[in-house]
C-alpha cells in the first residue's frame, strides 16, 4: 500500500500505528523518501513492507538548509545534490560536501535524502541474496553467512560473532566527525540526540537504531568551529565513482600557529560496523605536532583492536593508513 503524507505529523501518526516492530527497519510500515535505497531491497525482496509512506510531501518545511552562526542546519528531506553543491557548505563544512560528492552517482544524489542516507542499511552481500539462509540482521539467529564466507567488503571495528556488516555511508563519517545533533518526531514528541548515538551495535544485528517505529528525523543540526573549515574526507574505493568505501577517513582538525594540534576529530569509514568515531586516536594526536609519524601512529591507534576474517585481513593496514593521509591532507588546508 502508498500513502502520501503533507506532515510530520501525518506521517508519524500513520507509521507509529505500528506496535512491537524491532525499531523503524523491521517495521512493516516504511517511510518512502528519495526510495533509492527502500525500493531497491523491496525489489530484492531482502526488506519487506507491508506500506510506504511517502514524505515527499514535507520537502517545504523540511527540505532546506539554515545556516546560522551557532552551524548549519539540514532538513532530513534536503537531497544529497542540494547539500555537495551549498557554497556555505563547501566553504565552511568541506568535509560534508567532500562526502556526498564522493557518494553513489550524480542522479542517485538528486533523489536521495539526506535522512535516508543516514539509515540506508548494509550492502553486505548475504543480506542482500535472499536465497542465503543465514543471515541474522535478516532472520535473527539464522547464523552470519559472511563470517567464514566472503568478507572482502565487511567491517573490522565494532563487530561481533553475529554479524560483521560494514555501514556503508559516506555522509555519516562527516557528521559523526563534526558532533551533529538529530532532531526527530516521534510519537512521544520531539527529541535531539547526537548522531553517534543514532546506529546501534553488532550484538542484535536485527535492531539498527535508537529510534522508535514511526520517529521522523526532521533535522540535523552540525555545530560551527574552527575545525570545521579544516576538514576533509579521503574514500578508498575500487573505482572512482558509483562505489562504496573499502576505507574513507574524515577528519577535522583545529592546528596552533605552531603546527600542535589543538583539536582533532576523526571518524574511519568503510571499516565499521556503525559510523565510528575513533575517540583513543584524536586523544593520541591532541597536543602533538601533525607530523608524518605522528599522523601514521594516529593511524594506528585508530584500528587497533581490528578484528579480521581472512578477505579483510588488508583492512586495519588500509584503514590506518587512510587515517594517516586524511590527517596530512587536512593539514594542508
Ligand atoms: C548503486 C548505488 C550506489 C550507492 N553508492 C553510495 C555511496 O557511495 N555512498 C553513500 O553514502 N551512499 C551510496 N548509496 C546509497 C544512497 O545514497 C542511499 O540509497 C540514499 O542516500 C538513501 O536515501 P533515500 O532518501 O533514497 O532513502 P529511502 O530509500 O527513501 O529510505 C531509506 C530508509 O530510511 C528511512 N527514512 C528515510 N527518510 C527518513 C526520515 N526523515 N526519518 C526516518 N526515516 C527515514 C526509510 O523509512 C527507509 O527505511 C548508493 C546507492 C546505490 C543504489
Ligand atoms: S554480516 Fe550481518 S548482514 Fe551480512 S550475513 Fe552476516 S549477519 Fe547478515
Amino acid at each position: 500500500m502508498y500513502t502520501r503524507v503533507d506532515t510530520a505529523e501525518q506521517a508519524v501518526a500513520r507509521a507509529a500505528a505500528v506496535d512491537g516492530a524491532l525499531g523503524p527497519t523491521n517495521s512493516p510500515i516504511q517511510f518512502l523518501a528519495g526510495g533509492t535505497n527502500i525500493v531497491d531491497y523491496l525489489k530484492l525482496s531482502c526488506w519487506t513492507a507491508d506500506e510506504l509512506v511517502d514524505i515527499n510531501g514535507l520537502r517545504d518545511v523540511h527540505g532546506s538548509v539554515e545556516v546560522t552562526a551557532e552551524g548549519i542546519r539540514f532538513g532530513s528531506l534536503v537531497r544529497l545534490h542540494q547539500a555537495a553543491d551549498h557554497p556555505v557548505v563547501g566553504r565552511d563544512y568541506p568535509v560534508i560536501a567532500e562526502t556526498l560528492q564522493r557518494a553513489a552517482s550524480q542522479q542517485i544524489r538528486n533523489m536521495a535524502t539526506l535522512g535516508g542516507n543516514l539509515l540506508q542499511r548494509t550492502r553486505c552481500s548475504y543480506f542482500r541474496d535472499v536465497d542465503y539462509d543465514e543471515c541474522n540482521k535478516r532472520r535473527p539467529g539464522s547464523g552470519c553467512a559472511a563470517i567464514g564466507g566472503k568478507n572482502r567488503m565487511h567491517a573490522v571495528l565494532g563487530v561481533s560473532d553475529r554479524c560483521i556488516a560494514s555501514y556503508p555511508g559516506d555522509l555519516a563519517q562527516a557528521l559523526v566527525a563534526l558532533d551533529t545533533r538529530v532532531e526527530t518526531l516521534g510519537r512521544d514528541g520531539v527529541r535531539t540526540f547526537p548522531l553517534r548515538d543514532l546506529h546501534t551495535g553488532a550484538d542484535r544485528p536485527e535492531v539498527e537504531t535508537i529510534l522508535a517505529p514511526g520517529e521522523l528525523i526532521t533535522a540535523l543540526f552540525v555545530p560551527s568551529g574552527p575545525h570545521t573549515r579544516r576538514s576533509t574526507y579521503l574514500k578508498v574505493r575500487d573505482r572512482e565513482s558509483y562505489e562504496f568505501a573499502i576505507a574513507s577517513a574524515a577528519v577535522a582538525l583545529d592546528l596552533a600557529g605552531d603546527g600542535t594540534v589543538t583539536d582533532v576529530r576523526i571518524a574511519p569509514g568503510g571499516l565499521a560496523y556503525r559510523p565510528w568515531r575513533a575517540d583513543a586516536a584524536e586523544a593520541f594526536l591532541r597536543g602533538r605536532a601533525l607530523t608524518t609519524d605522528n599522523a601514521a601512529q594516529t593511524g594506528r591507534v585508530a584500528l587497533a583492536g581490528a578484528v579480521t576474517h581472512g578477505d579483510n585481513n588488508h583492512s586495519p593496514e588500509l584503514g590506518a593508513r587512510t587515517v594517516a593521509r586524511a590527517l596530512m591532507q587536512a593539514a594542508e588546508m
